[in-house]
C-alpha cells in the first residue's frame, strides 16, 4: 500500500546506534570520519555535493524543546498532545485551545535565534561543500542563519499563518497583535508569565512554584479567562470577499463586533503555516525535496530521527540511488541499520558514517578542520560571525 506523504508522529522507541566508523566514538575520530564524508571526491571525480537534512534536535541549543531525549524514547512530558489536522480545521473549540496556547508561546520563539550548528551549516555551504538543505523545524532558523544558502522547510513556518480557504499568508507578528486585541485578559496573562519566568521552565511544579497554574493535565489555568472565551481573526481577505464553496455558493464569513472570527462561518480560517499532523506536505515542497536529494552526491542527516516518514523517505531516497549517508544525532534513528547495510567495514567516512554527539559541539569543530585542510580551499568563504546565547525555553506543545 502506497503511505500517504504525512506528517504523523512516531512513537516507538527506536534502538540505540552502532558507531561508523568504530572510530567515530571520539570526537577526533568522529571529526576525521565526518571529514571525509564531507570532502570526498564523488565517484565521478567531481566536486561533492552534499544535502543536509536536519530536524528538531539541531534546535536545542537555541532554546528549544526536542520531540525525544538522548535515549530515542518519545517526549518525557507527558502533557504533550499535538493537534492533528483535521481536528484542527473542523473544531472551534480546539482552534480556540490551539491558539491561546500558541500566543502564550510565540513570544518566547520569536526571541530565540538560530545556534551554532545553523551557522556552521552556512560556513560549510560557504566552502562549497553543502549545496541544499531540507529541514522539517518549522522556526526558520536555517533561512535566518544562511539566507544565501537555500532551504526546504519540509513541514512549513511558523512566522506566518496561512489560510485555508484561500491560501492567503500573513505575518505570525502581526497576528499575534491581533490576538492580544481580541483578548486582552490574556495579554495581561502573557505579561505576567514572561515577568516571572514560568515560561523558562518545562517542569510543571517550577512553573506552578513561579505563579502559574496548570491544571492536571498541563493546561494553563486562568481564572476567568479560559480556552472558550479565546478569540481569533478571521482572514481578511475572505472577510472582505467570501470565497466561493465547492457548490458554487457563497462561503458565509462572519466576524464579532471586535473582528473575531464567529462560529456560523464556513470560511475564512487561518492555521499556522506549518504541516500539522495527519495534514499532507504540499506537491511543490514534497518535489523539491526529492529534487535535492537527485541533485546531491550524497546526504547529511542532523539532529533528527527521522521520526516521520516524510523525512524518512527522503533517507531511504538517498540509499536506493546509492548515496552515501551521514548521520549525526544524539539517540537512535528510525531504520537505521538499512542505510548502512551494505557498507565495508574497513570504510572510513567516505561511503558512510554514523555519529552520536552533539551537533552545535561537532559542526563548528568540522568546519574548522575542513578550514585547515589543505585539499578543501574554499570557494566563497566569507566571514565568521558571533553566536549569541539564548537561555529561553520554547515548548514544542505550545508551538508545533
Ligand atoms: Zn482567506
Amino acid at each position: 500500500m502506497r503511505k500517504p506523504y504525512m506528517r504523523i508522529p512516531y512513537t516507538d522507541v527506536l534502538a540505540a546506534p552502532t558507531i561508523i566508523p568504530k572510530t567515530a566514538a571520539t570526537v577526533s575520530g568522529a571529526l576525521a570520519a565526518l571529514q571525509e564524508f564531507l570532502t570526498v571526491p564523488s565517484s565521478s571525480g567531481s566536486r561533492p555535493s552534499t544535502a543536509v537534512l536536519t530536524g528538531a534536535g539541531i534546535s536545542v541549543a537555541s532554546g528549544l524543546a526536542d520531540y525525544r531525549g538522548n535515549k530515542g524514547t518519545y517526549r518525557v512530558n507527558k502533557t504533550y498532545r499535538p493537534i492533528y489536522y483535521h481536528e484542527f480545521l473542523g473544531n472551534h473549540e480546539a482552534r480556540k485551545r490551539y491558539w491561546a496556547r500558541s500566543f502564550l508561546g510565540w513570544t518566547t520563539l520569536h526571541k530565540a535565534k538560530p545556534n551554532a550548528t545553523h551557522f556552521a551549516i552556512k560556513q560549510l555551504g560557504d566552502l562549497g561543500l553543502v549545496q541544499s538543505v531540507i529541514t522539517q523545524n518549522v522556526d526558520s532558523f536555517h533561512s535566518k542563519a544562511h539566507p544565501n544558502l537555500p532551504t526546504i522547510e519540509l513541514h512549513g513556518y511558523l512566522r506566518s499563518c496561512v489560510c485555508t480557504s484561500c491560501n492567503e499568508e500573513l505575518p505570525r507578528d502581526a497576528f499575534q497583535d491581533e490576538l492580544a486585541r481580541l483578548n486582552p485578559a490574556w495579554a495581561i496573562f502573557l505579561q505576567e508569565v514572561l515577568a516571572t519566568g514560568a515560561l523558562d521552565t518545562e517542569n510543571p511544579d517550577e512553573r506552578r512554584a513561579r505563579g502559574m497554574k496548570t491544571n492536571p493535565d498541563g493546561d494553563v489555568d486562568i481564572p476567568g479567562a479560559p480556552y472558550t472565551t479565546f478569540r481569533y481573526p478571521a482572514c481578511p481577505k475572505c472577510l472582505a470577499h467570501p470565497p466561493t464553496m465547492g457548490d458554487g455558493t457563497s462561503a458565509t464569513v462572519e466576524v464579532d463586533s471586535d473582528g473575531a472570527w464567529a462560529a456560523n462561518s464556513t470560511a475564512g480560517i487561518l492555521k499556522p503555516a506549518v504541516v500539522m499532523f495527519g495534514e499532507s506536505i504540499r506537491e511543490p515542497i514534497k518535489k523539491a525535496a526529492e529534487t535535492a536529494i537527485d541533485d546531491a552526491d550524497r546526504l547529511l542527516v542532523l539532529g533528527t530521527s527521522l521520526a516521520t516518514y516524510s523525512a524518512w523517505r527522503l533517507a531511504k531516497q538517498a540509499q536506493s540511488q546509492n548515496k552515501p549517508i551521514g548521520i549525526v544525532n544524539l539517540g537512535g534513528v528510525r531504520g537505521e541499520d538499512a542505510f548502512f547495510v551494505d557498507l565495508d567495514p574497513s570504510q572510513t567516512g567516505a561511503r558512510g558514517a554514523r555519529v552520536e554527539m552533539s551537533t552545535d559541539e561537532l559542526l563548528p569543530a568540522l568546519v574548522e578542520k575542513v578550514r585547515r585542510s589543505p585539499t578543501a580551499a574554499a570557494a566563497h568563504e566569507t566571514s565568521g560571525h558571533a553566536i549569541e546565547q539564548h537561555g529561553a525555553v520554547v515548548f514544542k506543545d505550545l508551538l508545533s
